[in-house]
């Protein structure tokens, strides 16, 4: 018996390999949206549903329905500001998230 087994500790052969993803779809189980201090808001008045905030958004945390922008999925919106960068109307602001 190794000195790991007998202090009930795994060997470097037994933990898995860091960062990496066994399956599909796990990024819907890892909500990000704990980390920000800041959140998208969409004037929808001035927006033209170019859909560049969705397709840039590295969380998918902008969610289209009948091909629209619907909504922003705040528990994985991780307040990133990468949708009012893009935005090319200026309508998506960055506010302090109240909690
Ligand atoms: S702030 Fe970042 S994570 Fe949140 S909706 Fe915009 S691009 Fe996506
Ligand atoms: S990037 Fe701006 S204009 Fe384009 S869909 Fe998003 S909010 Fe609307």
């Amino acid at each position: 018996m190794s000195n790991k087994e007998d202090q009930g500790k795994k060997g470097w052969k037994d933990i898995p390999i860091g960062g990496k993803i066994t399956e599909a779809g796990s990024a819907c189980k890892y909500k990000t949206g704990g980390w920000k201090t800041f959140k998208p808001e969409i004037d929808r008045d001035e927006c033209i549903n170019c859909l560049f905030c969705w397709l840039y958004c590295p969380d998918m945390a902008i969610e289209l329905k009948d091909n629209e922008i619907s909504r922003v999925n705040l528990e994985y919106c991780k307040g990133c500001g990468i949708c009012e960068e893009v935005c090319p109307k200026k309508c998506v602001r960055m506010v302090k998230e109240e909690r």
